[in-house]
């Protein structure tokens, strides 16, 4: 595709009543700075947005915000203001992932089968696909039409079967999109049994790559991503929501090992001499997402 001249972009006229301007932080209610200017990921149109830091809990957003009916029809009509490419051709996940995300949800000592799983966000669904295979009750919630060739996929959390509650929850890639991502938890944790564990990655802004390169890291995505959090922001918005981290830790995009870094500079096929470029970044500062796992808060 050709690259479309700074000169041929135009300005989308958003509605602008489906927008919302936080000055205040949108996780702790603190006060913020305005740190740099970034425009969409829809390279036909120059508008701009603000990036916006919390002087409290450093976390990160992008003013004004979708309000989250907007963002679900930008979602539903797959739009280039919120996704760049069709999933249906995103790269299938192996089984080597499945295999690694399996022991991450599932110790020795429990079965799969016993479980009911709930994935918000399904991406290629390939990950879905292969819990579906495995657990008692498998349900998905993903806005985005790419959802409804899987099984038992709800547009909306609210449309889950009523009554139907889930103990293993996987939330990958999900709360930097949303407009309110404590209001998400909370609705989570409504669906969630006692004994639940919910496993969650999302953008780390406290990486070192999202320091150095503020608009211009490469999560910097609106209107698809909105919200950048830090650890602080994390934690507060998992009290706010009726959860507790039991791990939080920095990792890399599909939580890659330093083992798989290698082996994909020998195994992917694309362009080497790029891969060999990159590999140093990848390898020694790639970390710039959070990998978390939670239990939930008891209700009073
Ligand atoms: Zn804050």
């Amino acid at each position: 595709m050709s690259k479309i001249q700074e000169s041929d972009r135009k300005i989308f006229n958003f509605p602008l009543d489906q927008f919302q301007q936080n000055f205040f932080c949108p996780i702790c209610n603190s006060k913020s700075v305005l740190i740099d200017e970034i425009y969409t990921i829809n390279s036909s149109y120059n508008n701009k947005f603000h990036l916006k830091e919390c002087s409290f809990c450093h976390h990160w957003w992008i003013d004004p915000i979708p309000i989250q009916s907007y963002l679900s029809y930008l979602y539903s009509i797959s739009s280039k203001f919120v996704v760049s490419h069709d999933y249906s051709n995103d790269s299938k996940v192996n089984s080597n992932d499945l295999n690694k995300l399996y022991k991450k949800i599932f110790s020795e000592k429990e079965t799969s089968s016993d479980y009911n799983y709930l994935e918000i966000g399904i991406g290629s669904g390939d990950v879905y696909d292969y819990f579906q295979s495995i657990t008692k009750i498998c349900y998905g919630v993903e806005p985005g039409p790419w959802g409804l060739k899987h099984r038992n996929i709800v547009s909306d959390i609210n449309e889950l079967p009523l009554d139907l509650k889930f103990n293993r929850i996987v939330i990958f890639d999900v709360l930097e999109h949303v407009q309110n991502p404590i209001q998400l938890l909370k609705q989570v944790k409504m669906v969630a049994q006692s004994d639940v564990k919910l496993f969650c990655t999302f953008p780390n802004k406290d990486s070192i790559l999202a320091k150095c390169y503020r608009s211009k890291w490469r999560m910097m995505r609106p209107l698809g991503h909105i919200h950048f959090f830090s650890k602080k922001s994390i934690k507060i918005t998992l009290n706010k929501s009726g959860w507790y981290s039991t791990k939080i830790e920095s990792s890399r995009p599909n939580l890659k090992t330093n083992f798989e870094i290698i082996s994909d500079l020998f195994t992917i096929k694309s362009n080497l001499s790029e891969k060999i470029f990159n590999f140093p970044q990848e390898f020694l500062l790639g970390r710039d997402q959070w990998y978390i796992e939670c239990n939930a808060l008891k209700n009073d």
